[in-house]
């Protein structure tokens, strides 16, 4: 496969752009190498600047249910732009996403429209923190929430962290009030709310994590979340970025049956456009600015473009229903990786929610953190350059989820499990 012309553009990147990229995911660090630069992106596929044509299983990381490009999104973006890209003033669209949302994700009663993750989950906590005018949260190692002060503090093992940062530049007063204990682990959730429940925010988790590779809740986990935060009058924050229209149209809350307090969104709910959201209890969203006190704003929140995008995407996902059939063609592939990986002999588990999935080398099940950082990180990078080398397009880390789109179909099912057969073949022998 040909890469001079991503290999030059990253050296020019380099030197312009801090590791040449504008987010740190997609620099290959977890493989050692360099990404190929993308061209342009169409149904399953995306093109690159060399040339070469890689089905894609990260779809912008989330975002492409529909695959790249889908007719009604385009039309949309198209039929918007010609009206103008943002105005900073009410408009019908912001509306008409929020309706969607609203009636999509049962928990969720007003929402609140911004620009990315980060700023959903880094909101929904002020808004926790205002709401109970109490300062603790409690997350979980391995849940990603995005570049938050307050939220960049993980276990490295199972002992529970008490504020401390993992990243230079947070002050540890920002992280202070942060308890990072173990996912799926219900009695020390139970230790810390019996210890120091009254002084407890909110809590926030994925409800399914992909932030270290697909990782599924316990029954009883959730089940304890609920019930704790309702006995200590602690808000349960569902952070569905990820989960959001993915797992089910109404997210990991309607397939488990849960209502959070709060939900953060994103990714889908943009289709490819710099979107994020926060909702939930009428009573708790009324306590945001302008008709509360806790402040949040946004100059190109709720933007014409972005939401002509996210609605184009909600519409099309509500009238063709597709989460059945994305859940097939997820179960075909999980189950012939999981072949592949057993007749080389090769250490697996493939667990999958709905359109996500994780090729853990792993033996074991993976249910936190803990055990998935016991991850063969070497064997990952040696099948994840077999896999690009056959033009299959994975996300770049042993952390990460895969996702299935409509697009996909079912000879390129077939044809992603007979290249991981080889690619995990040759990552034995490597
Ligand atoms: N929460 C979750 C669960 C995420 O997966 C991500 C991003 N991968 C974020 C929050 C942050 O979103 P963004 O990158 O749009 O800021």
């Amino acid at each position: 496969m040909q890469h001079d012309v991503s290999h030059n553009e990253f050296q020019r990147a380099q030197q312009l752009i801090p590791g040449g990229v504008n987010s740190p995911a997609r620099a290959f660090g977890g493989v050692g190498g360099e990404p190929p630069f993308i061209e342009r992106g169409s149904g399953a596929y995306l093109y690159d600047v060399d040339g070469n044509k890689l089905l894609d299983y990260v779809g912008s990381w989330g975002p492409h249910i529909l695959g790249h490009r889908h007719p009604a999104v385009i039309e949309a973006i198209q039929q918007t732009l010609a009206r103008g890209t943002s105005f900073g003033a009410p408009t019908v669209q912001e509306s008409e996403l929020a309706e969607l949302v609203i009636d999509a994700v049962p928990s969720i009663e007003q929402v609140r429209m911004v620009n990315s993750g980060t700023e959903a989950t880094m909101s929904a906590i002020r808004l926790a923190r205002g709401f109970t005018g109490r300062d603790k949260i409690i997350k979980f190692s391995g849940c990603y929430h995005g570049h938050v002060d307050s939220l960049l503090v993980q276990a490295g093992s199972a002992a529970l962290t008490l504020g401390t940062p993992s990243s230079p530049g947070i002050p540890a007063g920002c992280t202070a009030d942060t308890l990072s204990l173990e996912y799926n682990d219900t009695q020390q959730l139970a230790e810390v709310f019996a210890a120091q429940g009254s002084e407890i925010a909110c809590v926030i988790l994925e409800p399914v994590v992909g932030n270290m590779g697909v990782v599924a809740p316990s029954t009883e986990f959730l089940q304890t979340l609920r019930q704790l935060c309702d006995e200590h009058g602690a808000l349960l924050i569902f952070d569905e970025v990820m989960t959001g229209f993915r797992v089910a149209y109404g997210g990991a809350q309607e397939r488990f049956g849960m209502r959070p307090d709060l939900t953060t969104l994103g990714k889908i709910i943009g289709g490819g456009m710099p979107v994020g959201a926060y909702g939930g209890r009428a009573d708790v969203m009324k306590s945001i600015s302008p008709t509360g006190p806790v402040y949040q704003a946004g100059t190109l929140s709720g933007n014409p473009m972005a939401m002509a995008c996210g609605i184009a995407t909600l519409r099309t996902l509500k009238e063709t229903d597709p989460y059945a059939e994305l859940e097939r063609k997820t179960k075909r592939l999980v189950a012939g990786l999981s072949k592949a990986a057993g007749k080389a002999d090769v250490p697996h588990t493939v667990p999958h929610v709905g359109s996500m999935f994780t090729l853990f080398f792993n033996a074991e099940p993976v249910t936190n953190y803990t055990v998935s950082s016991r991850n063969d990180t070497e064997r990952f990078a040696r099948y994840f350059w077999g896999m690009l080398d056959r033009g299959f397009y994975l996300p770049c880390s042993q952390f990460e989820a895969n996702f299935v789109s409509v697009c996909h179909t079912d000879e390129d099912i077939d044809a992603t499990i007979a290249a991981a057969g080889e690619s995990i073949a040759a990552a034995v022998e490597a």
